[in-house]
């Protein structure tokens, strides 16, 4: 029997959130672009796909107009709308509030395992973002909103170097405790090796319901997601053409491709299919490359440059 593995993809939020080149569009253009990229990525057959977050568009632009996406995709795709989970990115109450506005079914709560990160990144204490994440979660939750949990720099801190498991673990159980349905690790400024993958995997439960958030920045986020499904994880983040620079290392690779991670999962005999949606790998490129030709980027996937070579053929 395959092993399923569950792929979550990240580039129409986490990869355009840190694209600078997406800030300059007007609203209106901003919203159709995302919706459109967020549409080809669930037609290329993947079930989780984040869409937007509820953040103030004076800090982060390019998540403004993420209540324009979500009803663009109920008014275009209601066949999308109701087979796909579309997930949205919540700082605080009001976030909550507006996504619940804009009709949202599943959103995403974060915080990191430092306080110095994030002091700098939300302004908060890890306990203070606990609380708050423990107030969006349980009234999401009675509003009947599927909540997922983003912990931050769990390999290592830009600030404060190699992290301590026990702080990720700690922090892990309390979003369980909260209810949050699954909690991603990240590994913010891609620091990870394999050996590291496991000494923290190992800590933690087995039956706790944990996803992998792996960044490229040293090239070592495909070995860190094999080693982590070894070590008995099934649900992967990645991002269409690895879109999503690095915010703590100028110019480096931020988050795994998606279409390297299926290239090796369906190379290895893993199962992607979910009912009958099987993930296409050439059609996550044609999304990719729509979103690269428009904002003139680079994408580093090394399987959409091979792609894109063997196109010109
Ligand atoms: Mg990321």
């Amino acid at each position: 029997m395959a092993v399923d593995i569950r792929v979550v993809e990240v580039g129409a939020r986490d990869g355009l959130q840190n694209e600078p080149s997406f800030k300059s569009l007007p609203e209106e253009n901003l919203a159709r672009v995302r919706a459109d990229f967020v549409i080809a990525l669930a037609d290329a057959g993947i079930i989780d796909v984040e869409a937007g977050a509820f953040v103030r568009p004076d800090k982060i632009p390019q998540m403004a107009a993420t209540d324009k996406v979500l009803s663009l995709l109920q008014s275009e795709r209601p066949d999308l709308w109701n087979t796909r989970r579309f997930w949205v990115l919540v700082p605080n109450m009001k976030g909550l509030e507006l996504a619940m506005q804009a009709g949202a079914k599943h959103i995403s709560v974060f915080t990191a395992t430092s306080n110095a990160f994030n002091e700098r990144n939300i302004k908060m204490s890890i306990e203070d973002s606990l609380s708050v994440i423990a107030d969006i979660t349980s009234s999401a939750k009675e509003a009947g909103v599927e909540v997922r949990g983003y912990v931050s720099t769990v390999w290592g801190c830009p600030y404060t170097g190699d992290t301590d498991p026990k702080k990720a673990i700690f922090i892990t159980e309390k979003l369980l405790e909260y209810g949050v349905s699954e909690v991603s690790l990240g590994d913010t400024i891609g620091v990870a090796t394999p050996n590291r993958v496991n000494t923290i995997l190992r800590e933690f439960q087995k039956d706790w319901p944990l996803a992998v958030h792996f960044h490229d920045t040293r090239g070592t986020a495909i070995a860190n997601c094999l080693r982590a499904i070894d070590e008995g994880i099934r649900v992967v983040d990645s991002s269409a053409g690895g879109l999503g620079g690095c915010p703590y290392a100028k110019g480096a690779s931020g988050n795994l491709a998606t279409e390297d991670l299926l290239y090796m999962l369906h190379g290895m005999e893993y199962n992607t299919r979910v009912g009958n949606t099987r993930i296409d790998t050439d059609r996550i490129c044609e999304a990719g490359e729509v979103i690269a030709e428009r904002l003139q980027l680079h994408l580093p996937s090394r399987f959409h440059s091979a792609w894109k070579a063997a196109q010109r053929k």
